[in-house]
């Protein structure tokens, strides 16, 4: 198999993080979620920790020196021989520059950057009923994808969360964020011929035949 990098690109609540993991399995490559990863660092009660806390909380960007050099770390740490799923990075045109320089030092070239299309009604919806397992990461929906026992996860058995960051008024942020700092990072892609679009709103056992159609 050629390797696969990928970049998931799209709003947050697009379900990027689901395609991520799908695909993660269906060809056994690692996820890089920079989201997770701060979220993990936010649970530290030393000074990093609740800078980092302050700034998801608002909904805000992490400075980018720092998501940059955690990126790296963890392409170095991983094993990447078959490729790796870029899931939230690059966010922002800094990041999407320290990308470009982190791969031309691997020597290393990106394969696609999926897209995630939805329409901008359902993303509220979607975030808002979300809740999350703070243990094994699974992702359900209160409406479209309940857990079978009432806010436990199928998978695990923990009592499910609501993150932080998606309440109403974080939302709102993000969402903003999204727009003007990550959006533009579409059309830079596109430039370079590498952006396949995976629609957001399907039901989830659609997709891994949409996945190969598109990844092969
Ligand atoms: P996500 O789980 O991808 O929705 O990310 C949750 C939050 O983590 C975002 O709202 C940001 O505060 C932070 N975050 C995740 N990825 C990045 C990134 N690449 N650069 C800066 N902040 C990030």
């Amino acid at each position: 198999m050629n390797s696969m990098r990928i970049v998931m690109l799209g709003p947050p609540g697009s379900g990027k993080g689901t395609r991520a993991h799908l695909i993660s399995e269906m060809y056994d490559i690692p996820i890089i979620s920079t989201g997770d990863i701060l979220r993990e660092t936010a649970e530290n009660n030393n000074e990093r920790g609740k800078k980092i806390r302050k700034i998801l909380d608002r909904g805000k960007l992490v400075p980018s020196e720092i998501v940059n050099e955690l990126v790296k770390e963890k392409l170095h740490e991983l094993d990447t021989e078959n490729g790796y799923i870029l899931d939230g990075y690059p966010r922002n045109e800094e990041q999407f520059e320290a990308l470009k320089k982190t791969l031309d030092e691997r020597k290393e070239e990106l394969n696609y950057v999926l897209y995630v299309d939805i329409d901008d009604k359902i993303l509220i919806e979607r975030l808002s009923k979300r809740r999350t397992c703070p243990e094994c990461g699974a992702v359900y929906h209160l409406k479209f994808n309940p857990p079978e026992e009432d806010l436990i996860c199928d998978q695990c058995g923990t009592k499910l969360i609501q993150r932080r960051d998606d309440k109403p008024k974080v939302i709102k942020k993000r969402l903003e964020v999204y727009r003007k700092e990550t959006q533009p990072l579409l059309e830079k892609y596109q430039e370079k011929g590498l952006v396949k679009k995976i629609p957001g709103n399907v039901d989830l056992e659609a997709l891994p035949c949409i996945i190969r159609g598109i990844l092969g």
